[in-house]
């Protein structure tokens, strides 16, 4: 804690008040932390790709043939859209953080959340030759009071996860259970699994159990950061159960019912 203390005086100059603050430093202190973190993992993370593009584009212009050519255009343009998918993760971060984000919601039906999501992915499943299941408990024509968007991104984060984290031809099962009061969306695979110690951790900004591998399959290490802040500005929650080796199984709920959803409705506005 650190008091500060000053003292208000009459004409006269004597003391005739005192005032006295008191910060609470380790929570300013951790903050400033956190702060600083995120400007090294931001600068280390774009760092990697400018290298790779200058040096590559100084080699493409000595580049001694077509194949040369076609190699080194070819890794500068994985690198600056490896960049561009950092930068947009990043404004839609900030924009979520912003403290009076309240994009706008709409009672969406499930199914159509299910559909888009699905069709965003589908091209992934494809080229590791996995399968991407769906599993409904509900009639389909059940809505959600949502960001249709927002949603949907955050459940591609999700599937996209699983499959990145799995063995070619692998399932990953994208599940929805509703009922009066909650929608529970969820996303099963059986793949390396998520150690104990790390489970909480992964939610964080740039948070990766294994970063080489996450970089090299192009992640950013901020997607499930993305789907924290997603579902908080929903009033929902997301947890993970994981077991290494086995799978892991990440669970989404949005609440349906309750005075939350009238505030949601009347506050929400652009985003
Ligand atoms: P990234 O872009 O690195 O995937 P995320 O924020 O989406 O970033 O995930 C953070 C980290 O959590 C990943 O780097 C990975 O180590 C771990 N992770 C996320 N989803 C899964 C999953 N389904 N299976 C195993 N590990 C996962």
């Amino acid at each position: 804690l650190r008091f500060l203390c000053s003292a208000l005086t009459t004409d006269s100059g004597q003391v005739n008040s005192l005032v006295v603050s008191i910060q609470d430093m380790t929570e300013l202190t951790r903050l400033e932390q956190i702060r600083k973190d995120f400007v090294a993992n931001v600068s280390h993370e774009l760092k990697t790709p400018i290298t790779s593009i200058t040096g590559f584009s100084e080699a493409l212009l000595q580049a001694k043939n077509d194949q040369e050519y076609q190699r080194f255009t070819q890794i500068i343009h994985r690198q600056a859209a490896g960049m561009q998918r950092i930068v947009d993760d990043l404004l839609l971060l900030s924009s979520l953080e912003q403290t009076n984000a309240h994009p706008t919601m709409a009672w969406t039906r499930i199914e159509q959340i299910l559909e888009e999501t699905v069709q965003s992915c589908k091209y992934r499943f494809e080229e590791k030759q996995s399968t991407l299941s769906l599993v409904v408990d509900n009639p389909s024509e059940y809505e959600v009071l949502c960001n249709g968007m927002l949603l949907t991104q955050a459940l591609t984060n999700l599937v996209i996860n699983a499959l990145t984290y799995s063995a070619e031809r692998s399932v990953v099962v994208l599940g929805c259970h509703v009922d009066d009061e909650t929608a529970t969306f969820t996303v099963k695979d059986e793949g390396i699994g998520i150690p104990k110690e790390d489970q909480e951790r992964i939610f964080e900004r740039f948070y990766r159990v294994d970063a080489a591998r996450s970089r090299s399959q192009g992640g950013t290490g901020l997607g499930l950061s993305i789907v924290k802040h997603i579902t908080a500005v929903h009033h929902g929650s997301v947890a993970v159960q994981s077991e290494v080796g086995k799978g892991s199984l990440f669970i989404l709920k949005l609440p349906r019912s309750g005075s939350i959803l009238q505030e949601l409705e009347e506050r929400s506005d652009s985003l």
